[in-house]
């Protein structure tokens, strides 16, 4: 499903200088796996996630993602692809404040052309497998940490992704509540979505399949 040679990213932080974040990164992760991606701070966890999720650009290597090549594309090419492909939840949630639960989850099918109507039911139907059918109607600063990221997930599931990116997403949560989200992903990835987790707590990486570990630019393992 995802294979990276040898990549390298640096970021420009102001002539001549430049940060060298992924120093020629390895991995192969197969199809319906379900892993963790842990480091320190700053290790380059989340520039590793980006570049995963064609999110930002990198320097040089190679990266397959479901057998294409993915390098250099527009950004009207990179949005088709993560369209198709990709899902992703982050730490801090990414709701729109001012749409209710029902839309946010239903903005992907908006994306892909998907008429209101059929958008809707979709989206409450993702609402009810999170429990949260009847939260709907209400807005994101209605709702507690651990409800907005199970509307999070719904959104990036609601459009059959492939491959499920979350980026610290139990960063905000207390341990019950990262628990009750643990195991959605993991309910996702046994339903067939290759899913990848990027955290910073040891009880997360033990409810996936597979922890690599990212040190200075490198994995290690
Ligand atoms: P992590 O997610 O593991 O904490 P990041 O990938 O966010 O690490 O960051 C890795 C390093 O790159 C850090 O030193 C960070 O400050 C730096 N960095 C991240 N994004 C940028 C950027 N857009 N411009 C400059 N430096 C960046
Ligand atoms: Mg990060």
């Amino acid at each position: 499903m995802i294979t990276l040679n040898n990549i390298h990213k640096s970021y420009n932080i102001g002539q001549p200088n430049q940060l060298h974040v992924l120093k020629g990164i390895n991995l192969h992760i197969d199809d319906g796996e379900l892993v963790a991606i842990m480091g320190a701070s700053g290790s380059g966890k989340s520039t590793l996630l980006n570049i995963l999720g064609i999110l930002d650009n990198y320097d040089s290597g190679e990266y397959l993602l479901d057998d294409q090549l993915i390098r250099s594309q527009s950004e009207t090419q990179a949005a088709r692809l993560r369209n198709q492909l990709i899902g992703f939840v982050f730490q801090s949630f990414n709701l729109l404040n001012f749409k209710t639960a029902l839309e946010n989850v239903a903005l992907p099918l908006y994306y892909k052309g998907v008429g209101r109507k059929e958008r809707n039911r979709l989206a409450m139907q993702q609402l009810e497998r999170m429990g949260l059918a009847d939260w709907s109607d209400h807005l994101p600063s209605e709702m507690s940490g651990g409800q907005k990221q199970r509307v999070a997930i719904a959104r990036a599931i609601i459009a059959k992704p492939k491959i499920l990116l979350a980026d610290e997403p139990t960063g905000a949560l207390d341990s019950k509540t990262t628990v009750d989200v643990m195991n959605i992903f993991k309910q996702l990835n046994q339903e067939g979505i290759t899913t990848i987790i990027v955290t910073h707590e040891q009880s997360v990486a033990d409810m996936t399949n597979r922890t690599i570990r990212i040190k200075d630019g490198l994995i290690v393992e």
